[in-house]
């Protein structure tokens, strides 16, 4: 099976993106050498393990964390920047699947996700210029009126007051496209520096004690032992947060979560004018075909247009014009921007569209499968594992009973199954 971890980035190297360039100092951080002991071991250098090592060492666990590579390698250090708000799939199907009370639990955790990541970034100082606003743009008729509904019921059954329902005509407005059949804007969503983000963490988790490793690829884990080339850790707990880049290292996890790639490319500084002829505020934008596509200003004026999605380890070979030929369908005026930055991420789907929390024996913890949601949901997933760890499983248990099958087709024919029903359903965007 080609490792989704090696197939197309240099081991131990930021891919080359916009992010890596503008990310500032970077610390190393020693590969694990020998035998270590700890209270627990973190796999995983995203949010999800920076957060769980950041929480546990804040109340007083001794933490060891390995990331096969650098810290923030991996989605977390290459996403669109987004930072939604309620979880990721429609909370009326929550709603229909798990009942009223446990879909309250899941929605409250979700807006309380976003809120730590503010409160992480201002409690640390993190320097990733978070700005407010978020617009989702109706691909279709009948998703403007699905938003208008959305927006009513979350209103009036969960209280959000910070939605405002945009109709055709102002979408015109707000964009510069026609493309857009109406759209919603959310206060609370944000934008941020998703690397800086990663990076703050990592450091606010060091300076609180965990120990960080990187270059430290595990190899294999059993229960209390964790493995590397060149040292082993033994814990009371392990928290698995390897997301997208598993690679099959847990097959009781990987059975439920499937790896995809995104893509991201940045254009050449526009100038002041000419962003706000494509995006008129300061707001991040994400529309709602079935392969969306998520965009916003940088603060130099560059447009960073995430769309694309490809299955199997290998990237494509040619990024930049995949992700061009998306910017273009809505923007064509953009035809003579250069793209001076382009590059791709692996993140983990499940077949609901709903996070894995797993016990995967009972010192093994497993967080994954944000489905591309995980700026918010994999900070607090780490915030919960560690809860959970210390004796406070309210929030775990809620999202444990998260109804999350395996994929079917088995580990040979899932992949293909997948990328058949994506093709499908991206087919009928264009219907
Ligand atoms: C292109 C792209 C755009 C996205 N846009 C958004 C967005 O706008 N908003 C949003 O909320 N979400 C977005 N997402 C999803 C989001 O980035 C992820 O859900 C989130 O970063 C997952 O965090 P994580 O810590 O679980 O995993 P990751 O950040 O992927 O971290 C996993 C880490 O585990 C390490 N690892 C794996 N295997 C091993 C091993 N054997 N030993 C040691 N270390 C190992 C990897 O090196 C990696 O650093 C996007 C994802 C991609 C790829």
């Amino acid at each position: 099976m080609t490792s989704y971890l090696t197939a197309n980035d240099r081991p131990g190297q930021h891919p080359r993106s916009w992010y890596a360039d503008t990310a500032g100092p970077m610390p190393d951080h020693p590969a694990l050498a020998g035998e270590a002991r700890a209270d627990v071991c973190v796999v995983g250098g995203g949010y999800a393990g920076l957060s769980a090592a950041l929480h546990l060492a804040e109340r007083g666990y001794s933490v060891v964390l390995l990331e096969a590579n650098r810290i923030g390698w991996g989605a977390s250090g290459r996403n669109g920047g987004q930072l939604g708000t309620g979880p990721r799939q429609d909370i009326r199907a929550y709603e229909a699947k798990i009942g009223r009370d446990d879909a309250r639990k899941v929605w409250d955790i979700a807006i309380a996700a976003n809120r730590l990541v503010r409160e992480l970034i201002a409690r640390h100082g993190i320097d990733c210029n978070l700005t407010d606003g978020g617009l989702e743009a109706a691909w279709k008729p009948g998703h403007a009126t699905e938003m208008a509904e959305y927006a009513d019921h979350v209103s009036r059954h969960y209280g959000r007051d910070d939605l405002k329902v945009i109709d055709r005509a102002a979408m015109a407005d707000w964009l510069g496209t026609g493309r857009y059949h109406g759209g919603l804007y959310e206060g609370m969503y944000a934008h941020l520096h998703p690397l800086r983000l990663a990076l703050g963490i990592g450091h606010a988790a060091a300076a609180a004690g965990a120990r960080l490793h990187e270059l430290s690829r595990v190899t294999r884990v059993s229960p209390g032992r964790v493995e590397t080339e060149d040292g082993a850790v033994t814990a009371d707990h392990v928290i698995l947060a390897m997301n997208g880049y598993l690679d099959g290292l847990v097959p009781a996890v990987q059975a439920r979560s499937m790896p995809i790639n995104n893509f991201i490319a940045v254009t050449e500084p526009l100038g002041q004018d000419r962003a706000a002829q494509i995006i008129k505020g300061p707001y991040a934008v994400s529309d709602t075909k079935f392969v969306l596509n998520y965009y916003r200003m940088t603060p130099d004026h560059r447009l960073l247009w995430g769309g694309g999605e490809s299955y199997g380890a290998r990237f494509p070979s040619d990024i930049a014009g995949l992700v061009r030929s998306k910017m273009l369908e809505i923007f064509p005026q953009l035809s003579d921007a250069a793209l001076t930055h382009a590059w791709g991420g692996t993140l983990a789907i499940t077949a609901p569209r709903m996070p894995i929390f797993q016990r995967v024996d009972p010192q093994t913890l497993a967080i994954s499968g944000w489905s591309g949601s995980g700026i918010h949901m994999a900070t607090m997933g780490g915030l919960i594992a560690a809860e959970a760890i210390a004796g406070q499983s309210e929030r775990w248990d809620a999202m444990a009973r998260l109804p999350i099958p395996a994929f079917p087709g088995g580990e040979w024919f899932r992949a293909p199954l997948l990328a058949l029903a994506m093709t499908w359903y991206s087919l009928r965007d264009r219907l």
